[in-house]
């Protein structure tokens, strides 16, 4: 079976962007593929997290990965922390990479903002890290919002020039030609990249300071609906095809935001409410959101009130992902040069 690896950041509430681009799509893909699902707290720390927060912000992304349907025994449910390699597999990346191609980064300039100088040297590292967390697995398959493309093309690098500088050494060790794989980004479906519901040109973000602008896994029925009917949308009426979406982000976002969460294509919205108002449309659109997140909301809250058999799922997950990190990391230490 092909070999999934992929990540969510606990810093703070989690979406329905998350949900939509990522977790629902991680959800989907255990029948088919071995994976990896990580609670990326050392990605966390490139910005400030208060320690208390970071904690509890680690359980809730694990207990939103139970609570949204991914099983821990058949597959790997962990937090990146616990497991060592991660580390080292970055700082061998770090040489691997070329400043050059970190400073292409959009995520670092739109993160750092205008006081670049006063940014973590963590933030800048990101994508090293995040390579490293794929291809300590040698994962084949990344499932990602669009927003990680970019890294996900730096990861490819890496793994080619790796590939390439360590040539001779992988074949004199007996690995092969290529040591590492160059994994493919699974990017997608009506909710690739959902927006935030003040601002269509912006996505939606766990860091937005408008708690308006996007949907929490939390929120409760009443907070969804008011959300949703108080989303910015255009005077128009919704168009009866797709085609008329464009120019349209607020519209083609709750559209999309229907499609991905009734599992249907976004055509199929539009014949439905196409030319109706949008209060109509709204209306169908909470009741949608509320029926699919209501159960994994209250479910992450009871899941939350156990921290310590969430604790239990992560160590058991760490000592199962360490056994494939540890063959990995021999291999590369060989590979580098290092001796052990
Ligand atoms: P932060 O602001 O801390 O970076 P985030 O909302 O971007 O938070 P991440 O933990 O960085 O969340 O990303 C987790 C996953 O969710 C990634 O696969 C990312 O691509 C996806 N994702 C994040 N935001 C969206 C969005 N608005 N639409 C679709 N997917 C998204
Ligand atoms: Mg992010």
């Amino acid at each position: 079976k092909p070999l999934v690896f992929s990540g969510v950041q606990p810093t703070g509430n989690l979406h329905l962007g998350n949900y939509l681009g990522a977790i629902q799509r991680f959800v989907a893909l255990q029948d088919s593929h071995d994976c990896l699902y990580c609670v990326v707290d050392m990605h966390a720390i490139t910005v400030w997290q208060d320690p208390a927060d970071l904690k509890r912000q680690i359980r809730e992304v694990t207990a939103a990965f139970i609570a949204s349907g991914i099983d821990p025994t058949k597959h790997i449910v962990f937090n990146q922390s616990q497991v060592s390699g991660h580390a080292e597999l970055a700082w061998v990346f770090n040489c691997v990479a070329r400043l050059g191609w970190l400073n292409r980064m959009t995520q670092f300039k739109e993160k750092a903002g205008k006081d670049r100088e006063n940014a973590s040297v963590g933030l800048y590292a990101y994508p090293s890290l995040m390579a490293a967390d794929i291809l300590l697995y040698r994962a084949t398959h990344v499932p990602v919002g669009e927003d990680q493309k970019q890294h996900l093309e730096l990861t490819r690098d890496i793994a080619q020039k790796f590939n390439n500088d360590f040539g001779p050494s992988i074949a004199a060790n007996g690995l092969g030609e290529a040591f590492f794989p160059l994994p493919e980004p699974l990017i997608g479906g009506p909710a690739a990249r959902v927006m935030s519901l003040r601002d269509g040109a912006k996505k939606m973000s766990k860091s937005d300071p408008s708690d308006l602008s996007r949907i929490n896994l939390t929120d409760d029925a009443d907070l969804i609906a008011s959300k949703i009917r108080k989303a910015k949308t255009d005077p128009e009426p919704l168009p009866s095809e797709a085609e008329g979406l464009k120019g349209r982000p607020e519209a083609e976002n709750l559209v999309g935001i229907y499609a991905a969460l009734g599992a249907v294509p976004k055509e199929e919205v539009l014949t439905q409410f196409g030319g109706g108002q949008f209060s109509t449309f709204k209306a169908a659109l909470v009741d949608l959101a509320v029926a699919k997140l209501g159960p994994i909301g209250a479910e992450m809250q009871r899941l939350v009130a156990e921290p310590d058999h969430i604790d239990a799922i992560l160590r058991d997950g760490a000592a199962r992902a360490r056994v494939l990190a540890d063959a990995t990391m021999a291999n590369v230490r060989d590979i580098v040069g290092f001796v052990r």
